[in-house]
């Protein structure tokens, strides 16, 4: 799960790390309130920015011509032309894809003069098995470009995960920063708390693009994180009631919502070619099978080892509404699954919404008679496969014409 930068903010927060002063909204009547809040609060200068799941904001345009997901203002009327342009209107940026997205929040907070720009993560490395801190003098780009180009501009510490990071290790990653003096301290400080944020949320990723050295009302300089993205590990969520709450489902595709309400594991992809399978391992083998014989996959499901046949047929709606979708494969092999199950929720989701495009199905296991037995039964147009080789080489052959 994703949650906006808002969010993200008020978590590092929580742990100690060094914010801008701000506040989320919906309406521009709320924008306005929160603009007159911070500028009677001694702010000269306001930063309004979109609250989308994507990155890339600030360089983003809007498909009514507005320039920019991210602005500067310099005053309340200004917050509100800003604010305007921006809620119920949709941002492309590099990140969204053409389609874009609909801003709905709006983070208004301080915006700090920026004296020098930092990148600065944490996140698994799976290959080493432990927590990365990753940081860089290039921040505010594009770090997969700086990785690309100049991979010796990331520094790169690795965690013990049973000791933590230490504090040597903050000042090692301040230093090659190249920060000193006291916002050398702020750093350290900084540091430990993003890395702790990312440990107690059991995030997957925490980063901080830019973190700043901004130049404070009294001429002196501090570190603070002017972005920041988290993306939490779903199965830590059970953990962080407080985190669930932070879910916006408009930032989610509306298929997938779909199905976590009813528990199924759906990843929608490009292709044209459904899947409904038993067991996350059948499931991308079952992709791997219909690229193979020249397909391409319309999603990942996995119904589970023991689904109901509500959700069968839940699945099997929600397959059916993609209007990408020009043909079916069913590959269930029933260990504890049911092939009955499976053929009864078929049925019935059909029975509800109509069948107009090719279907295979291989069933094979347990109660395979009765499965069978239901489908023939029910006069639904299907083609069998032998085996899975022989179902995706026949729905791959009903879709390619
Ligand atoms: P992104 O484009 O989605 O990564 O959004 P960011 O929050 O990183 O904003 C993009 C850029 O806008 C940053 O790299 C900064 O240069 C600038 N920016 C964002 N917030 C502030 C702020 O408070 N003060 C100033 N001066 N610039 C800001
Ligand atoms: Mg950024």
């Amino acid at each position: 799960m994703n949650i906006h930068e808002y969010q993200a903010k008020q978590l590092l927060k929580q742990y100690g790390v060094a914010v801008p002063p701000g506040e989320s909204c919906q309406t521009i009547t709320e924008a306005k309130a929160i603009a007159e809040k911070l500028f009677a609060a001694g702010q000269t200068l306001l930063v309004v920015k979109s609250q989308i799941h994507a990155g890339g904001r600030g360089k983003g345009t809007f498909t009514h011509g507005f320039q920019g997901g991210v602005k500067l203002v310099k005053s309340v009327e200004e917050a509100v032309h800003v604010a305007g342009n921006m809620l119920s209107k949709t941002l492309v940026t590099k990140q969204t894809g053409p389609e874009g997205r609909v801003v709905g929040t709006l983070l208004i907070a301080g915006a700090e003069k920026i004296k020098r720009e930092f990148y600065l993560a944490v996140l698994l490395d799976r290959a080493n098995s432990r927590p990365l801190v990753m940081a860089s003098t290039e921040g505010g780009m594009d770090i997969e470009e700086v990785a690309a180009k100049t991979p010796e501009k990331i520094f790169k510490e690795h965690i013990d995960p049973a000791v933590g990071l230490m504090p040597y290790q903050a000042r090692k990653i301040a230093a090659a920063l190249g920060l000193k003096g006291d916002v050398f301290n702020q750093a350290c400080k900084l540091i430990a708390g993003v890395y702790k944020t990312w440990w107690e949320c059991d995030a997957s990723m925490v980063e901080i693009n830019p973190l700043a050295i901004v130049e404070t009302a009294d001429g002196k300089e501090a570190i603070m994180c002017v972005d920041a993205k988290i993306g939490l590990d779903d199965n830590a969520l059970y953990r962080h009631p407080n985190i669930v709450a932070m879910r916006d489902l408009a930032e989610e595709s509306p298929l997938e919502v779909e199905a976590s309400k009813f528990s199924l594991n759906y990843i929608k992809l490009d292709g044209n070619i459904a899947c409904l399978v038993n067991g996350a391992g059948l499931a991308m083998s079952t992709m791997d099978i219909i690229q193979h014989f020249g397909g391409s996959p319309a999603n990942f499901l996995d119904v589970g080892g023991g689904a109901s046949k509500d959700q069968v047929a839940a699945a099997f709606r929600i397959i059916l509404s993609d209007p990408s979708v020009k043909g079916i494969l069913v590959n269930i092999f029933g260990g504890i699954m049911d092939c009955n199950v499976i053929a009864t929720g078929i049925v019935e989701a059909v029975k509800e919404t109509g069948l107009s495009i090719p279907l295979v199905v291989r069933l094979e296991g347990n109660n395979v008679a009765a499965g069978r037995n239901t489908l023939a039964e029910s006069g639904l147009k299907l083609t069998s496969g032998d085996s899975m080789a022989d179902a995706a080489r026949k729905v791959v052959a009903a879709v390619n014409g």
